[in-house]
Order: C-alpha cells, then structure tokens, then sequence
C-alpha cells in the first residue's frame, strides 16, 4: 500500500527558526540594535490569546524585541488608530501585527490600511497585496509563503504543474495562488460556489486545502502521486468523545498522495517561522540591507 512522505512543518520551521535567530545577531551586531515586532492584540478571544502569546514567545527565541499591546474590548477605532500611527513612526519598530479577528465595532480593513506597509509583516495591506500580484518585492503573507516553501522543498522546480487552492481568503487562498502562479502553476480556486469540487481536485498535482472544513477533501479525489498542502484547522469531536483538531483533508489521504502536511504540525509551525523571517526582512529594508538570503526573492518568483 502507498504511504505518503509526511512533510515535516514543525522541524523545517525548527531549522528556520534558527537560521532567523543567527541572521537576527548579525543585524543586530550592524545596526547597534535588534528587529522590533509591535503585536496588538483586542479583546480576550482566547484563540487569538494563544496565538498571541506563541508569537510573541517565537520573537523573543529568535532575539528579536517584541512590543505587546493588549487593549481592551471596548477600544474605540480611533484609539486602536492612533496607537498604530504611534507604531508606525517608532525606529525601534520593524513590524506591526495586528491580531485578526477585529470585534464587530473596528473596520478590519481601515485598521489594515493605518499600518505601514514597510511594518505590515501580515502582508495583508492593499500595497502589499498589489505588490504580490505584479510580482515585485513586498511582505507577502505567512502561511502562504510558508506552504510554498514545503512545497518547493518536496518539489523542487513547480514549473507547468496543475495546482488546485482551495479557498479564496485574502489571508491564505489568494496570495496562494499568485505565488504558485509565480512558480509558473496552472492554478485554479475553488471556493464556496465551486459546482463539482471532486473533479477540479482530480487534476491537480498539488492541492492546496484552505477552506476551513473538516475533511472536505477525500481522498478518492486525489490524483496518485499528488502533494497535498493541508492548511485547515477544524476542531472535531473524535470517536472517544474528546475534542481533537483535524484538517480540510481525509486522513486516507496518506495512502493516495506523494506527500502531505500533517495537521497539526504542517502549516501552523511554518506561519510563525514566515512571520519572524518578514519582521526580519521588514527590518533590513528598513535599515537598508540586503535580505537575508534565508528565503531569496527567487524562490518566490522565479
Ligand atoms: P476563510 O473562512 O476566510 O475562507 C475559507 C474559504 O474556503 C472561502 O474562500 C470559501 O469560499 C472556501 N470554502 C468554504 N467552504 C467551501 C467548500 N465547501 N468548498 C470549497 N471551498 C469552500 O478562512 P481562511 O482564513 O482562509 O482559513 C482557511 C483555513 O485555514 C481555516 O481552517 C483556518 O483555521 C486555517 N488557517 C490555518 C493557518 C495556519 O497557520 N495553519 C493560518 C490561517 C488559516
């Protein structure tokens, strides 16, 4: 019976992280100081509690100065606002993240747009989504980059290969597919409205899943020999009756595939490596050296 290779997120993210942390001293050694990341976080939701707290435990492993603002629910807009504007001109700060979701009252975009984008190390500001689209340098968004990453470790060269993203968020579906377009892909997304998703996944050679429903994606869909980037993170209720997290993929999918990413421990580990490696590009830029050849523009574009 096939067996997929299980591409191991968690120990690429461990070696990037380390890669980051030696590239952070020697920024540090040039520039008399050490990269800034500002993470603020609104309201007690306690999923983004978590993520904020591994973010800022991830920045300062890697030697970098996290700034964090917790603020309370009720915040207004133009508090939230001002405190960016106040992040945007501080030298100490190379990166800005905001932590998503806003509550209801805060305009998600107006709040995305008050960020620098040279600081918007989310990559989710029009200038750095334009920039992504024309195919120039910029921030681009983390999990993302973190699966194109995976893939062109497993891959290789991604040229003339059929890949199928599944979802269209502005967080991970869209900036997937231009990156995969950029490594010259036959893309195709498929979203909430796609009419026969079995057989738009039945051609691709890389699957990118993305849609955020428990194993939508089954494995008699799967091409043999197909790689399989599973981004979803659901949480279901198992046969014992506890809760455990799963991905958009069937776990059969192993016996079919070439490769895949476990969930947990695939995408997750690599997103937070990709924030660090921006805050550090964001702070070379900003400081006027070259990128941290960690992740060279090739990679992205060629
Ligand atoms: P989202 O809800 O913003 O977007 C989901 C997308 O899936 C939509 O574009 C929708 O059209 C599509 N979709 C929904 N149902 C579908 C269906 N039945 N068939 C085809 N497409 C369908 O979510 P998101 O922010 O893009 O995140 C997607 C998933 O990835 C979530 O599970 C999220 O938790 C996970 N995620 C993981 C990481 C990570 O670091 N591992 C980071 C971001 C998001």
């Amino acid at each position: 019976m096939n067996t997929a290779t299980i591409i191991d997120g968690k120990a690429r993210a461990a070696e990037l992280r380390e890669q980051i942390a030696h590239a952070v001293s020697a920024f540090a050694m040039e520039v008399g100081r050490a990269p800034g990341l500002a993470v603020i976080l609104v309201g007690e939701d306690p999923a983004s509690q978590i993520y904020v707290r591994s973010k800022g435990r991830a920045t300062a492993e890697a030697g970098m100065v996290s700034f964090e603002h917790r603020l309370d629910v009720t915040v207004s807009q133009v508090e939230l606002l001002k405190l960016i504007e106040t992040l945007n001109v501080d030298n100490r700060v190379d990166g800005i993240l905001v932590q998503l979701p806003l509550p209801q009252h805060i305009d998600e975009d107006a709040v995305i747009s008050c960020i620098d984008p040279s600081k918007d190390v989310d990559g989710f500001h029009v200038m750095n989504a334009g920039l992504l689209m024309v195919g120039k340098p910029g921030l681009v968004p983390c999990t993302p980059l973190g699966c194109l990453l995976l893939l062109k470790q497993h891959l290789g060269d991604l040229s003339g290969l059929e890949a199928v993203v599944i979802g269209r968020s502005n967080i991970v579906g869209k900036p997937m597919a231009q990156l995969l377009l950029a490594e010259s892909c036959t893309v195709t997304i498929a979203h909430s409205r796609t009419r026969d998703l079995a057989d738009v996944v039945r051609r691709a050679d890389i699957i990118i899943a993305a849609a955020g429903r428990a194993e939508i994606v089954k494995s008699s869909w799967i091409k043999p020999g197909a790689t399989v980037i599973d981004v979803g993170i659901n949480r279901v209720t198992g046969e014992s009756g506890k809760a455990k997290i799963v991905g958009d993929v069937e776990a059969t999918a192993i016996e079919v595939a070439s490769a895949l990413t476990p969930v947990p421990g695939g995408v997750g580990p690599m997103t937070i490596a990709m924030l660090l490696r921006n805050a550090l590009t964001a702070a070379c830029a900003r400081a006027g050296l070259p990128e941290i050849p960690l992740l060279a523009r090739s990679d992205q574009t060629s």
